[in-house]
């Protein structure tokens, strides 16, 4: 930084802390646009973060599912530069006749033709269906107010609903003061613990009444029972011609997506091939664990690998690490309440057993055709009650080329824990068993089937908005008052960022280096700016249009 404050174009040798998505895209824009020499310090010995794809003996894990779909334009095109859409079929169109699927939001180019069978770096479109497993029966995600659901749930868990909801209303609000309350406010006792509570808890670990109502508010605004009451009325009636555009729709609503034929990773390994032809840097296992200060300025990096421990000097550093992780290696030169917030900051960890099985035993109706007659979700939500998994990916669905072998289904059961708790402090092995009892117990696939099985795990896969993050913004003004160090990302700002939220940091912090002005603030305000969260009329539709269980992506 300048002097007088303004950011300079020529920043010296700049340091970037983490290969995911935010530190990448960051390093790829301040290459293409400026002359600084840039290092991409990695931790482990991969690119991507969350968002990488790990490959076990020629099958492919995507950890949580990535859709690539962002309301941003700049960062749709951004991923369509840099892998072509697809304009010829996929192997499961091919197989069963299906035309190329399309999207208004990523218009495949003519210009750049992408064949799936042929060529490496495509990005197909793909759609999007998820239900809910309960009762050893599919639903509608989200919840609709539909015959199978009442089927499903039988007249008399309807009727309890029913009652329970009415009297809800008829007693006056509870105040909320938790994210349980908010639900029943909404929805009833019966519905919240029916569709909420369990799902909800599995994925957080603590109670609902230990929750911040806030959550609930940001994740199903515009959702109540007289919506869906509304949406069931209104799927009656003669369907008027669709005008919106999926950007208008609330993301987790999103009907198509992106995704790079070969998962997610492959996004971010073409994304780091293009910084090592500019001339980037990208160093693996390689683990920021100190940072020097003069003052207010950062002058280096302690980075341990390998070889030992060494001093990296750097003119500016941008740190995708978690924010915790950042405050304990900056030492002294935190002061003691920041210190103390960052301590108390909370993660929710992540494992998935990938198993590989010769088909399952759940019954697909075949409403959608699909290869194998396999189910034809991308994933499902598991609510049952008495296992622990949480979330099951079909990766066939997600692309066929994430599977060895077609005629196999790769399956992802998810699991959300705590570093140290019963689940995982177990081995790889004991937790692989548990993914198949479960799956067996569940009725999805029977035990004869079972070919392999691996275990990967992701620590702090979800920043948490309990513990401190009442008081981040004191951490946050320790961080401003740095003058050349800045965070961005998902971790590394503590924020439910996507890949798109996480970039766009990146490339909002390059466009301030690049015109000499600073405002940390519209780093800060990325994902939480009014696109994401104001109540837009075809948004709360859209939501209301579905009405359902919560779910973290
Ligand atoms: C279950 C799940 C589902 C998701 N689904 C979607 C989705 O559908 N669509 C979507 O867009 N996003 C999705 N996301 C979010 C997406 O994964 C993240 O937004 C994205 O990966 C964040 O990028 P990042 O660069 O900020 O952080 P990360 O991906 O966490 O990358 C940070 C990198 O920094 C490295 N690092 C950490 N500490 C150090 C250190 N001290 N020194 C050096 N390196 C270090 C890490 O190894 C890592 O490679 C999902 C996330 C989860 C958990």
């Amino acid at each position: 930084m300048a002097s007088d404050g303004s950011l300079t174009t020529e920043p010296g040798h700049v340091v970037v802390i983490g290969a995911g998505p935010a530190g990448l895209t960051f390093a790829h824009e301040l290459l293409s646009r400026t002359k600084a020499k840039v290092t991409v310090l990695e931790a482990s010995d991969m690119v991507g973060g969350i968002s990488r794809t790990v490959v076990y003996k020629g099958n492919r894990i995507d950890i949580g599912g990535h859709r690539f779909f962002s309301k941003d334009d700049r960062v749709m095109a951004w991923w369509r530069d840099r892998m072509p859409v697809q304009t010829a079929p996929a192997r499961d169109d091919i197989h069963l006749g299906r035309p190329v699927d399309a999207m208004d939001d990523a218009p495949a180019d003519p210009a750049r033709p992408a064949d799936p069978e042929r060529d490496e770096a495509v990005m197909l479109v793909r759609r999007r269906l998820s239900r809910i497993y309960y009762l050893r029966k599919f639903f509608n995600y989200p919840v609709s107010l539909s015959l199978d659901t009442i089927l499903n749930l039988g007249l008399v868990r309807m009727v309890r609903i029913g009652f329970s909801y009415l009297w809800m209303r008829a007693m006056p609000p509870r105040k909320e003061r938790s994210l349980e309350d908010f639900f029943i406010n909404r929805f009833g006792v019966e519905l919240y613990q029916t569709f909420f509570r369990d799902y909800t808890e599995k994925v957080w670990g603590v109670p609902c009444r230990e929750i911040k109502p806030e959550w609930g508010a940001q994740r199903i605004k515009g959702l109540s029972i007289r919506a869906v009451l509304a949406h069931a009325i209104r799927q009656m009636l003669p369907k008027p011609k669709a005008t919106l555009s999926q950007k208008d729709v609330e993301t987790s609503l999103i009907d198509r997506f992106m995704y790079p034929r070969l998962g997610p990773g492959q996004m971010w390994e073409v994304v780091a091939d293009d910084i090592r032809r500019m001339g980037g840097g990208i160093l693996f296992g390689q683990s920021c664990e100190g940072l020097q200060f003069d003052g207010t300025r950062v002058t280096g990096v302690d980075v341990r690998g390998p070889e030992g421990t060494r001093l990296i000097e750097a003119a500016l550093v941008i740190s995708t690490m978690p924010l915790q992780h950042l405050a304990r290696a900056s030492g002294e030169a935190v002061p003691p309440d920041v210190r103390e917030i960052a301590d108390g900051l909370r993660y929710r960890d992540f494992f998935t057993v990938g198993v590989l099985v010769r088909k399952l035993a759940l019954k697909h109706d075949g409403r959608i055709p699909t290869v194998n007659d396999i189910v034809p979700d991308n994933w499902i939500y598991i609510q049952e009650p008495d296992v622990r998994v949480g979330r099951l990916q079909v990766f066939n669905n997600w692309s066929p080329y994430m599977v060895a072998d077609p005629d196999t289904v790769w399956l992802g059961m998810e699991y959300f824990a705590n570093e140290g708790d019963d689940l995982w402090s177990q081995s790889d092995e004991q937790l692989a068993d548990l993914g198949l009892r479960e799956l067996v117990k569940m009725g999805i696939v029977s035990a004869d089937d079972i070919l392999d099985r691996t275990v990967l795990r992701a620590p702090k896969a979800y920043p948490a908005y309990f513990g401190s993050y009442d008081r981040i913004d004191v951490l946050r003004r320790w961080i401003d008052g740095l003058d050349n160090l800045f965070v961005i990302g998902r971790n590394g700002m503590h924020k439910y960022n996507n890949q798109d939220h996480s970039m766009l940091c990146a490339m909002t912090l390059v466009d301030q280096i690049v015109a000499g002005t600073l405002d940390r603030s519209a780093l800060w305000a990325v994902n939480t700016e009014a696109e994401y969260h104001e109540t837009r009329k075809e948004q709360a539709q859209a939501a209301a249009a579905q009405g359902g269980a919560v779910a973290a992506s």
